[in-house]
């Protein structure tokens, strides 16, 4: 064996040995809700296709037309020759969701965090981070080579004591949080973080990845609860409720066009398919006519809360958490058993000790459906 493969097997081993070896799991998902694996048909509560956009007909229609017009890849980076018509209009229906000046798409939203956080922050500046951020906020912010320092989770007097504490050694300072947070469903407290980012001359960044299309109207987390937090950084992605692929940032005509120069992972990487820009403008067009629709995942998700008796939903995102890899590998098999999936969280995905089952709610799961999960959660995992 080389010193590589044996580097490989002995990382792969180590990670077998506690749990927290992954593999692949081929999954068809043919219709909405129900996918197949294995030969087995599952009804998925693990999707982040909230308004099952991934399977709608108009959706599929507008990507296919768009293959027809534009053809396959967009051939190059959107400097050289990659952008195509399609994303000068999915921009302007971005800023006007997000009530900003200005949007910019990118391949993903991975790939708009790594590019966004080191145009803004360099190595004399500070990134103050929720600890709970999502993975490619952190790689962006590691890519900064500013000084990165974490807050507790969604603490806001946690933030305005270290903003005290470091803004004045830095020449610029972002405050960088997810809007909804991807493995616990709540919210962050937008409001109280604009003020204390305000007050220390901090620029506000959300990752907004499970807001858009389900939260405040469809139009994300600055607009929950019927009120409008005026964030200066709006970035998220179009893979989940829009069930597409790509990222975006919306913010002032300035910063995008800097961001536009400056984000290497926009000059450096080849635009989006034209079909993945066509799907995701006919996707917010449909949000925008039917905001009843986009309230639906939320519903659902209280819904399974009151009934399993667990804190009620924020968001279409419900964390079950079991605590130790191999108890929570355990329960989702045997939700598998039961005809359901659910898919296991682990570290280092979340925090040690907080391995869960992270359940997401969707506008096609019943009623029906969803009484039989939360019986069975209530019953067999929660009452352990
Ligand atoms: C999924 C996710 C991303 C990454 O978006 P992709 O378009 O899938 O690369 C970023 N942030 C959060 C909070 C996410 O949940």
């Amino acid at each position: 064996m080389s010193s590589l493969d044996r580097f490989a097997q002995a990382k792969l081993d180590d990670l077998a040995r506690r749990n927290q070896y992954r593999r692949l799991t081929e999954t068809l998902r043919e219709h909405g809700i129900w996918v197949e694996r294995g030969g087995k048909r599952l009804l998925s509560f693990s999707c982040n296709d909230y308004l099952n956009l991934t399977q709608h007909p108009a959706i599929k229609k507008a990507a296919t037309a768009a293959i027809e017009l534009y053809g396959v890849g967009s051939g190059a980076s959107r400097l050289v020759t990659g952008n195509h018509p399609l994303y000068a209009e999915l921009e302007a229906r971005l800023a006007q969701v997000k009530q900003t000046e200005a949007a910019v798409v990118f391949g993903s939203g991975y790939l708009a965090n790594a590019g966004i956080i080191p145009v803004l922050i360099g190595r004399r500046g500070l990134v103050l981070i929720d600890e709970l951020a999502h993975a490619c906020l952190f790689s962006g912010a590691q890519l900064s080579r500013g000084t990165v320092i974490t807050f507790r989770h969604n603490d806001v007097a946690h933030a305005h004591a270290l903003l005290r504490e470091h803004r004045a050694a830095h020449d610029h300072a972002l405050l960088v949080t997810d809007g909804v947070f991807s493995m616990d469903g709540d919210l962050a407290p937008l409001d109280a973080l604009l003020t204390v980012a305000n007050n220390f001359d901090a620029w506000l960044m959300t990752d907004d990845a499970h807001g858009l299309g389900v939260i405040g109207g469809g139009r994300g987390s600055s607009f929950a609860g019927n009120t409008h937090v005026p964030v200066p950084l709006q970035m998220g992605t179009l893979s989940k409720a829009i069930g597409a692929y790509g990222g975006y940032l919306c913010a002032s005509a300035p910063v995008i066009d800097l961001i536009r120069n400056r984000a290497r992972t926009l000059v450096y990487s080849t635009g989006l398919p034209p079909s993945a820009v066509a799907a995701s403008i006919a996707a917010l067009d449909l949000i925008e006519r039917e905001p009843a629709y986009a309230a639906l995942p939320v519903q659902k998700a209280k819904a399974f809360t009151r009934s399993a008796g667990l804190p009620e939903a924020q968001s279409p995102i419900v964390p079950v958490i079991i605590g130790a890899e191999e108890a929570t590998l355990a329960a989702s098999q045997m939700l598998a058993d039961e005809g359901f999936l659910a898919a296991a969280i682990r570290p280092p995905t979340v925090a040690p000790g907080t391995a869960r089952l992270r359940l997401t709610f969707t506008a096609q799961h019943s009623d029906d459906q969803i009484a039989r999960l939360a019986g069975i959660v209530r019953d067999r995992i929660l009452a352990h």
